[in-house]
Formats: structure tokens, sequence, C-alpha cells
């Protein structure tokens, strides 16, 4: 069921408000601004009923504040108010607010409305995991990647971490294709990932389709022997899948990893990290294939054999 905040210092008229919508969503009722910006945050609340005079700040403000925090930004906001001055919904409307809904309000209204912004809502989210979800795999994609990895570098620097970054690549796919066709060859991208994927569930962790047979992945936290570890791990995980490929070039199919682990500094950028993983992947390639190759923080190579 979904969730849906009331934020309103009258009791009475928070209670006439949970009454009209309690049959279809949760409710949850906050009598002050401070009480629903906290409860916004955690970003389970799929509307906001919001009371324009409250005791503390007033709805405006509170809007505003919902509007500049990236959890809560998307959140639609209702405006309930006996103001029916025609600035003030000209302002709450201006702030973001979806609606405005002036007292006495009519039960059937009230639900409609609710009822079409969830809707809209819920629409909007199912758009925007779509689009960044790889199609093939399943898995996210580039722009998943490019969104996230830029808020994990952030923290990471901020909390003074290691960040590890790895760009993992099928082995001579080109020729699996050529042997056994692009449809069998999409199935194989699809297996490496999901495999890739469900051995990379911490929340800490995250793994992308960047393009092509090429992967990336990152994790926060861990010291450069541990994540080297931890893909090599994968990397064999992999090979077990037991997928044939063409003979002429090895008995199953198989990644290259390249790695880099590093705590950011003011001189460095994820970009060059990932960069740095990409050279480390040319490398393990070179020495040929089926294998990790990992920069440690003192920039020392890390190599299976
Ligand atoms: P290497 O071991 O050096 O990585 O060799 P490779 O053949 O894998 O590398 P190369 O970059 O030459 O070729 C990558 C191949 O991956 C070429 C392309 O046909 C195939 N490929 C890329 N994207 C897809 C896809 O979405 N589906 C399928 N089936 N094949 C793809
Ligand atoms: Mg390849
Ligand atoms: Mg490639």
């Amino acid at each position: 069921m979904e969730k849906v905040l009331i934020v309103d210092d009258s009791l009475v008229q928070a209670t006439q408000l949970q009454a009209i919508i309690e049959e279809d969503y949760e409710t949850t009722i906050v009598h002050t601004a401070a009480d629903g910006l906290s409860r916004a945050a955690s970003g389970d609340y799929s509307l906001i009923l919001l009371d324009v005079i409250l005791p503390d700040t007033d709805g405006f403000a509170m809007l505003k504040t919902l509007q500049e925090q990236v959890i809560t930004q998307y959140i639609p906001v209702i405006l309930i108010t006996s103001l029916a001055a025609i600035e003030h919904e000209k302002l709450g409307l201006t702030l973001g607010a979806v609606d405005y809904i002036t007292k006495p309000f009519h039960p059937l209204i009230v639900k409609a409305r609710v009822h079409t912004h969830i809707k809209l809502y819920q629409y909007r989210k199912q758009a925007e995991a779509q689009s960044m979800t790889d199609q093939l795999t399943g898995v996210a994609n580039r722009r998943r990647h490019d969104h996230y990895s830029a808020i994990k570098w952030q923290e990471a620097a901020r909390l003074q971490v290691p960040f590890s970054v790895c760009m993992m690549d099928i082995d001579k796919f080109k020729v699996y294709n050529d042997t056994f066709g692009h449809p069998a060859g999409d199935k194989v991208i699809t297996s490496v990932a999901r495999t890739v994927a469900s051995n990379l569930r911490r929340s800490t962790d995250f793994f992308a389709r960047y393009g092509g047979e090429e992967f990336v992945a990152f994790m926060v936290g861990d010291p450069s022997d541990k994540a080297f570890l931890h893909m090599k791990h994968i990397r064999q995980v992999v090979e077990d899948l037991h997928i044939p490929h063409n003979p002429e070039v090895s008995t199953w199919v198989t990644v290259s990893i390249g790695g880099v682990t590093m705590v950011p500094r003011q001189d460095s950028s994820y970009e060059a990290c990932l960069s740095i993983a990409d050279t480390m992947l040319y490398d393990a390639k070179k020495l040929g294939r089926n294998q990790v190759v990992w920069a440690n923080e003192s920039m020392k190579q890390l190599r299976e054999h």
C-alpha cells in the first residue's frame, strides 16, 4: 500500500483527511514542518498533504526544503489551506506543489486528487527505474552508473575510505559471436551479468553494464587486497558457469578484470580511477586473459600469476 504523509497542526483536520484516504493508503500524521521533513526524508512516502499554516515554519517553506533535497524533491505535495487568496495558490504552485485544495474540502475531490497524483508518481518512478536499467541483462545501465558513481565517489571522499573500481570484459567475445551467433552472445552477456550481480550483493557494491560486453563494478570501504580477492572469486565464478567457448580460443567463456583501489584525494577523480582500471584491464588481456590485475593504494600491481 502506498504511503501518504499528512502534515497538519490541526488534529481535527488531519484526522478528517486521514479518514478520507485511509481505505486506500497507509497514512501518517505529523503536526509540524520539522517532523514532516524528517519523515519525508525516509523516502517512503508517495504523496504529502501539507497544511500551509503550521506552528514552526509555514507549508511554503517546508515545500521549498522538500524540493531542495534529493530524496524528497519528486514527492508530490498537495497543499491544503483555508487561504483562498489567489496569491497563495500561485505561490504554492510556483514552488512546485502539484495541486492545491482549499478548505472546506469535499472528500470525493480530495480522494480523486490524491489518487491521480499517486498514479502519476508511480508512473514516474517506473519510467525512471526503466531508464536506469539495461534492457538486455536487467542490471544497472551506464546512465545509472554515471549518476551513482558520482554520489558514491563523493561519499568515499568525505569519509576518506578506500574506493575500488573495476572494469570487466568478456574474453574473445567477437569469436564467440562469430562462432555461435549474436543471439547466443546476448544470452552469454546476460548470464555473466546476472552471475556477477548476484555475487556482488552488499549495499556498498555496485555493478553495471558499461556497454557491449563490458561491465563496471565499484565497492566502497574494502582495502585493495580484499577487493582484489573478491574480484578473483567473481572471475572464477564466471569461468565455473562452464559456458563453452570456441575451443580454438578457450574451453569456457571467461572474463578479464582490471581494477584499482584508492582513497579519494583532492587531486583524484572517479574518471581518473576508471581510466586506471581500464589500463589494468588492458594488462590483464595482454597477460593472457581470464585474470585480474589490480593497482593497489601505492599503485603497485597485484596479479594472479
Ligand atoms: P578481448 O578478449 O580482447 O576483449 O576480445 P573481444 O573479441 O571480446 O573484443 P572486441 O572488443 O574486439 O569485441 C567485442 C565484441 O563484443 C564485438 C561485438 O560483436 C560483441 N558485442 C558487443 N556488444 C554486444 C551485444 O550486445 N551482444 C552481442 N551478442 N555481442 C556484443
Ligand atoms: Mg572482450
Ligand atoms: Mg570490449
